[in-house]
């Protein structure tokens, strides 16, 4: 373990004041003096030794200070390094790199389908990441280091990939191991949902804490807590995993192979069996359809329910006192303040948050629901990719403190 000495504690310094002002910035060393509880002596200092490793950048003067000199206002250096991502879901791979300030330079989207197998998306992974330092012209050495969002459950100390649900033959994959071995970058591991939550920390101005992520996809439901800028992972990684919270006991078989969990009634895909299975069982010849079941899509369901169609908007409706419910019981254990929605559902839906914000407060405990806000995700899509990025930054930001 590291000795704690003035040295590793100016360190420390030097990486909170960076993800200040990554956060907060442009930003003048008055304001991060009150920021960070430091002397503006030991503020200046550490600026001055962040500037001169091009790490921060000074980049002009408030305009807030009407009285004597305005102060100088700072601001990450973009061109001090760059940071590369790599989001893998049951549908695509995506390769995204970005300068220090984690805006991305290039992405490129490549589709897959789990079948393909584990062997083969990973050599299209590798092929990836290989073709996007080649496009760019970028160098190895340039890079500070790789994120990976995947889907859990997963091993982020170790790196490793344990069995993820869809996709049938990954069991204790060494991720980072393999990718850093072949790419020859710095590799870190997270979850999907924890990588969307890290990025929604630093790229909105979310100051309530703890906050609950979640994502809703069509296959599958994630969650993250977040105290701070810190992911509270729990034992196994498993904090905050409310996709596989049991909110029926008599519900249906989810992937994980238990019964009933939320993800196993409220996914996308739960959605569509939902509506297959009602369709064949109720079929309405005074409807006609513009679909055959067997195809029925997410988006005709969302778009036949807000035609307040009964069928279709009984089914989102149920969909959404489920999700309710089980932010219901993250209430009684945790009290976070503030829920971030975010996922390809609610893209779909927008107006499916007001409807889980309706049943949350009608249906929750008042006392403890009463001032929780329930909000959609800034960042959207991007969170998953900005957030990959953001996970190296977070990891290796502190090779470059060392330096
Ligand atoms: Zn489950």
């Amino acid at each position: 373990m590291k000795k704690i000495n003035n040295h590793t504690m100016k360190e420390n310094n030097m990486c909170i004041l960076l993800n200040t002002v990554r956060k907060k910035g442009p930003i003048s060393r008055v304001y991060l003096a009150r920021e960070l509880g430091l002397t503006s002596p030991a503020i200046t200092n550490i600026v001055s030794d962040l500037i001169s490793s091009n790490l921060l950048m000074e980049v002009g003067t408030s305009d807030f200070n009407s009285v004597g000199r305005k102060p100088i206002l700072v601001a990450i250096n973009p061109k001090a390094c760059y940071v590369m991502g790599i989001v893998l879901t049951t549908e695509s791979i995506t390769v995204v790199i970005g300068n220090f300030n984690v805006t991305p330079i290039y992405q490129h989207v490549t589709p897959i389908k789990p079948l393909f197998g584990r062997d083969q998306i990973i050599t299209l992974m590798i092929s990836d990441l290989q073709n996007a330092l080649n496009e760019t012209g970028l160098d190895k050495s340039q890079i500070l280091g790789l994120g990976i969002s995947a889907p859990g459950p997963l091993d982020a100390k170790k790196g490793i990939l344990i069995s993820p649900p869809n996709f049938p033959d990954w069991d204790h994959v060494k991720i980072c191991q393999i990718l850093q071995e072949a790419v020859g970058i710095p590799t870190v591991l997270d979850k999907e949902t924890n990588t969307a939550a890290l990025a929604e920390y630093y790229f909105s101005n979310l100051e309530e804490y703890p906050i609950f992520y979640i994502s809703l996809f069509q296959n599958s439901i994630g969650g993250c807590i977040m105290d701070s800028n810190r992911i509270i992972r729990g034992f196994q990684d498993g904090a905050g995993d409310i996709g596989h919270m049991q909110v029926d006991i008599n519900g249906p078989r989810c992937v994980c192979g238990q019964f009933g969990c939320l993800e196993s009634i409220a996914s996308g895909d739960a959605l569509i069996a939902k509506a297959q299975a009602e369709l064949k069982l109720f079929s309405d010849d005074r409807l006609s359809y513009d679909f055959n079941i067997s195809d029925i899509t997410l988006e005709t369901i969302f778009r036949y329910a807000d035609q307040e169609i009964p069928l279709f908007a009984n089914i989102v409706d149920y969909a959404a006192r489920m999700i309710a419910a089980a932010i219901g019981n993250v209430i009684s254990i945790l009290s976070p303040s503030l829920f971030v929605l975010g996922g390809t559902m609610l893209k779909m839906s927008p107006g499916l948050l007001d409807k889980i914000s309706h049943y949350v407060h009608a249906r929750s405990y008042p006392y403890c629901v009463k001032d929780i806000k329930i909000v959609p995700s800034h960042l959207g899509e991007d969170s998953f990719i900005l957030g990959a990025m953001m996970l190296a930054v977070d990891h290796f930001q502190t090779t470059l403190c060392e330096k």
